[in-house]
């Protein structure tokens, strides 16, 4: 669904992706693991066309389409979400009104979820669904946030670090929500730190180190390398 060739990106002289190649099946849920400064957060902006600074070298494709050249919005048109790691929500707009707006941004050829679908699968947003973004718990946030490119028909979610502050429970229900959409055929591409939980929730990890992908990883060898890796994340 998503292939990456040799993608590099710099921010001025400093390199900050190096020849990166990756690809993401329909259907599956891949994490980014990677310590602080490795490049992930750049790798999730750059196949989002959001990378401020050029050249970016290398190739994008999507659905069998090359995307290396297109903007963030005919990404988006694409079927590429983006869940930006400050959620990007609209704090002074009630949960409703958030979840109403990205409609006008719909997605070429892919279903947008009715706004009951969404109730549905985050049960949380319907209480809250007066609410302003402000009053939301961070896990409210993150819950409304992934709902809202849901909304859009997004294909592909490209998700920076969901769980990131979170308290164990709510790690657990993002968790079921992940597995939900997988559930309902949307591919998932998503930095985890927390290697525990990726191997629980994901199908395969990509290890970045310096803008390099350096290992790619099943969940056994995760299990069976979680203290090792952990160590190595310095978590
Ligand atoms: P983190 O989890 O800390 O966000 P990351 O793996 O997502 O880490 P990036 O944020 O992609 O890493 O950063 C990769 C490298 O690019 C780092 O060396 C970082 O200092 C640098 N970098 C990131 N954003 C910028 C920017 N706007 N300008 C200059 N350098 C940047």
């Amino acid at each position: 669904m998503l292939r990456v060739d040799g993608l590099s990106a710099w921010y001025g002289e400093a390199q900050a992706l190096r020849e990166v190649s990756l690809d993401v099946g329909k259907g599956e849920i891949v994490t980014l693991v990677g310590r602080n400064g490795a490049g992930k957060t750049t790798l999730l902006r750059c196949l989002m066309g959001l990378h401020p600074v050029h050249p970016v070298s290398g190739a994008v494709s999507f659905l069998d389409e090359d995307i290396t050249a297109l903007s963030p919005h005919r990404r988006a048109r694409r079927g590429l979400g983006y869940v930006p790691d400050d959620r990007g929500i609209y704090a002074t707009l009630s949960v409703e009104e958030n979840l109403l707006l990205p409609l006008t941004a719909k997605t070429a050829g892919a279903e947008p979820w009715p706004l009951e679908r969404v109730y549905d699968t985050f049960p949380r947003l319907r209480e809250r669904r007066r609410f302003p973004g402000t009053k939301l718990s961070g896990g409210e946030q993150q819950m409304l946030a992934l709902a809202r490119v849901l909304r859009m028909g997004a294909r592909l979610l490209l998700c920076d670090e969901p769980t990131e502050g979170l308290s164990p429970l709510i790690v657990a229900q993002i968790g079921d929500i992940l597995r939900e959409v997988k559930a309902a055929g949307v591919t998932v591409l998503l930095i985890e730190q927390n290697v525990h939980f990726a191997a629980t929730v994901a199908d395969r990890h990509y290890l970045l180190a310096e803008g390099r992908i350096v290992e790619s990883l099943d969940n056994d060898e995760v299990r069976e390398r979680e203290h090792e890796l952990l160590d190595y994340l310095g978590i």
